[in-house]
């Protein structure tokens, strides 16, 4: 066997490389990537005139992940599963702390961390960037939510926590490790010699209650932007400004990131990039959806989370 490294982003890898593999395992540590990734291999499969994904453009992937003493493991077959963006809901945006929580109502020993190194060293030490790598940093910020958890009464702050808090460290079990990937190359064994019926589509392993694991199925998700054709429909008031449905596209089930939106029939209407398309269609974000195009008029917009994809959106207004 002949073995391949690569070391980059892999965003910086044109949809190509990822066509010319039979399968490709995933072992990555984030769900923005996993979303870009599944996009990408999503984006490859080429339909015929009924909408049919023709099999030869499908490449299978097989995802794994772990989580200290669980683990997952899930086959995508382009267009014929369910996909990553099918059950995104499954996974919360990345936990962030309400600020206003942090500084006045600490509840968690989380919250006294997340103050001590938001709040508080900035204000002991404004010309220095906290060095997370850095011991007596870290020793600092710990000594410092230690205190203000004994001021509100909160237990359980230990350095490890506050590690774990500010570095966004969950910690990685060897054998759950293992066990996940053997469970993934087991599946790609499968993919590739047909030896076997395949993972349908997900299975967990949750190594802190004992050795125990189960599969299920993750439906298809209907309108599914990435692997479905669907238009959506989205219903805005007559003073629904662009800002406003570009608030919605990032902070509704979509999550989108940058979306840039052109209307089918009235022209652009707001590009993120290049700087100069930027600015000539900056005005638009605060005019109302009604000035700007017509009801129910079709609406194409892309975004660099979900690459080489069109989404298509029709706006319907309230009457
Ligand atoms: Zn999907």
């Amino acid at each position: 066997m002949k073995v391949t490294a690569h070391h980059g982003k892999i965003q910086d890898k044109p949809p190509s490389f990822y066509a010319s593999f039979n399968c490709i395992i995933s072992g990555l540590d984030n769900v923005e990537a996993r979303r870009w990734l599944n996009a990408t291999v999503c984006g490859l499969v080429e339909l015929d005139d009924d909408g049919d994904p023709d099999p030869s453009t499908i490449v299978p992937i097989v995802d794994g992940g772990t989580e200290g003493f669980s683990g997952q493991a899930r086959v995508i077959l382009p267009r014929i599963t369910s996909c990553f963006e099918c059950s995104l809901d499954a996974f919360p945006p990345q936990k962030s702390f309400p600020l206003c929580t942090v500084a006045e109502t600490p509840r968690l020993p989380e919250h006294c961390i997340a103050y001590a190194f938001t709040l508080q060293w900035p204000r002991e030490f404004p010309d220095r960037k906290l060095d997370t790598d850095s011991p007596t940093d870290m020793k600092w910020v710990y000594e410092q939510a230690l205190i203000r958890a004994e001021k509100f009464n909160i237990s359980g702050v230990t350095y490890m926590l506050t590690m774990g808090v500010v570095k966004n460290i969950i910690p990685a079990v060897a054998s759950t490790n293992a066990i996940v990937a053997a469970a993934c190359v087991n599946e790609t064994v499968k993919l590739l010699t047909f030896c076997s019926q395949t993972l349908n589509t997900y299975m967990m392993y949750m190594g802190a209650t004992g050795v125990y694991s189960h599969t299920f199925v993750y439906e298809r998700k209907e309108d599914c932007p990435v692997c479905t054709s669907t238009v959506r429909k989205m219903t805005v008031t007559k003073n629904t400004t662009l800002n406003e449905l570009m608030q919605r596209l990032r902070d509704g089930d979509l999550r989108l990131k940058s979306p840039s939106v052109v209307a089918a029939g009235s022209g652009t209407l707001y590009m993120q990039k290049p700087p100069s398309l930027e600015k000539a269609t900056r005005h638009n974000l605060d005019r109302a959806l009604s000035a700007l195009i017509e009801d129910g008029e079709e609406l194409t917009v892309t975004d660099p989370i979900f690459p080489n994809l069109n989404l298509s959106l029709s706006i319907c207004f309230e009457q």
